[in-house]
């Protein structure tokens, strides 16, 4: 179903300058072409597998060099493809990358779409669906924790997890259809139940993982809530400041929020900000501070409310108040380095956790951290050999595998016959075969590795 003949190539860094970049090829035509294009810097034209030579990348037709490069050559079936794969190391700027491209397509290369190398390892047996995604996710990883998990999920932890239980129901399968088709002869009976709880046992397990393992991948939303003045935006900077800062500005979903992606404790807490949200003519400043928590909150899994311990609660707090209630939220008492104000009413979000603290000093800062990642994770840390399920889509298939054993298990304590029970065990079998990619479909795999960029 999918073109593996031939040979694709593309740049495998990102464009920019930067001292290395890489020309990839993979398919039977990346030894010949590269053979057309190489100048060794000394020694005979031959690639030996796995080594990297030193030489030009020249013009074939005038010999005119074109960069100063090292060329790696891995053959089938021990390459990154399982494919004949050829690297070429070149200077990391956009024209000699491009220049090298383009040479190696004239020469009857195509260029990959994205994830097509991955795509050929996972075509080609070398890694299981979750491992093909796991490349991604390690690209992606925002934080070491979700780094580790990704490189776990690389490793085959969850896979192997879920092909056992898969092969468990599949010996469940065989019996039930051997039942079906010789019904005359004497197949012992066996009672499957057992076998069933035992697989539901376990997916169950790996469900329960998904709780904080899908955190450590994508990250909580949080925004920070509370009328002006109360410490919103130094809090923000506090959460950001020196080793909690992760990378860059995202831009938002809308126009008016950026997102900043704080690392707490190996969770990404994305912060949404609202600053730049519309107002109207005539808004109080209050107001406007109602109408950017309004928003915020609407995008956000947590609420991080925060309000001015120095002073009494006014309105706008409690119309705030009023919005994050029955949501999951801390509550933070700000500026503890001043004089206290009056003590805050039980009433104002009752059975929150409260957090004092001072975002000008940091006093209160470890805290917070603490309770934030006990809010969201339940407090639960990685370790290295329990697989944990990060990926919606295979929470969502694992929950449709649990469903279908429990209908199997209903069916077979209800008496009924086991061409009917078969059914439901196929579909849970069908569902872990779709998480490992025995049984994904064309759009799925195309779904997937779409998202990767060129040259993975
Ligand atoms: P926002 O409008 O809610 O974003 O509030 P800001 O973060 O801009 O803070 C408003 C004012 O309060 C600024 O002058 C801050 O320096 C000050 N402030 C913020 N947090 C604290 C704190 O913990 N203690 C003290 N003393 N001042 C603070």
């Amino acid at each position: 179903m999918f073109s593996l003949d031939d040979t694709i190539a593309a740049i495998a860094t990102p464009l920019g300058e930067g001292g290395v970049g890489i020309v990839k090829l993979s398919g039977d035509q990346a030894l010949p072409i590269a053979q057309q294009i190489f100048e060794p810097a000394h020694g005979r034209k031959k690639f030996k597998p796995r080594y990297l030579h030193f030489g030009y990348v020249v013009q074939p037709e005038t010999g005119q060099p074109i960069d100063e490069v090292l060329v790696a050559y891995m053959p089938a079936p021990h390459s990154y493809t399982c494919q004949d794969v050829v690297e070429i190391q070149a200077h990391g700027g956009i024209v000699p990358l491009q220049a090298i491209l383009q040479l190696v397509l004239s020469l009857g290369a195509r260029l990959a779409e994205p994830g097509e190398m991955t795509l050929r390892a996972f075509v080609n047996g070398r890694l299981d669906l979750t491992q093909a995604e796991a490349v991604l996710d390690v690209i992606q990883a925002k934080t070491e924790a979700g780094l580790r998990l990704a490189t776990q999920q690389l490793g085959g932890t969850l896979s192997g997890q879920v092909s056992q239980i898969r092969q468990q129901l599949i010996n469940v399968l065989a019996y039930l259809e051997a039942t079906i088709d010789f019904v005359d002869e004497d197949i012992p009976l066996e009672d499957v139940s057992p076998s069933l709880q035992e697989a539901q046992i376990e997916i169950k397990k790996l469900i329960a993982t998904a709780a904080h393992g899908l955190i450590y991948r994508q990250g909580v939303r949080a925004a920070i809530v509370g009328k002006p003045n109360v410490g919103k935006s130094s809090l923000l900077n506090a959460l950001l400041r020196g080793e909690r800062a992760i990378v860059t500005d995202i831009p938002g979903t809308t126009r008016d929020t950026l997102e900043e992606t704080a690392n707490i404790g190996g969770i990404p807490l994305v912060l949404v900000d609202t600053a730049g949200i519309r107002t109207k003519p005539g808004d109080t400043v209050e107001q406007i501070g109602i109408d950017r928590s309004r928003a915020a909150l609407a995008q956000a899994d947590l609420a991080l409310m925060v309000v001015d311990r120095s002073q009494a609660l006014t309105e706008a707090d409690w119309e705030i108040e009023k919005l994050v209630r029955g949501k999951p939220a801390l509550l933070i008492l700000n500026k503890t380095d001043l004089p206290q104000g009056q003590p805050l009413p039980n009433a104002f979000l009752p059975d929150m956790p409260r957090v004092p603290l001072s975002a000008l000093t940091g006093q209160g800062l470890d805290d917070l951290e603490t309770t934030i990642i006990a809010q969201v994770s339940g407090g639960r840390i990685i370790t290295s050999d329990t697989p944990v399920v990060s990926n919606p889509r295979h929470k969502a298939l694992l929950i449709q595998a649990a469903e279908s054993i429990q209908a199997a298990i209903e069916a077979h304590f209800e008496g009924i016959s086991p061409d009917l029970i078969s059914i439901d065990v196929r579909e849970a079998v069908d569902a872990l075969g779709e998480i490992t990619g025995e049984t994904a479909t064309e759009d799925l795999l195309n779904t997937i590795f779409s998202k990767f960029c060129i040259g993975k």
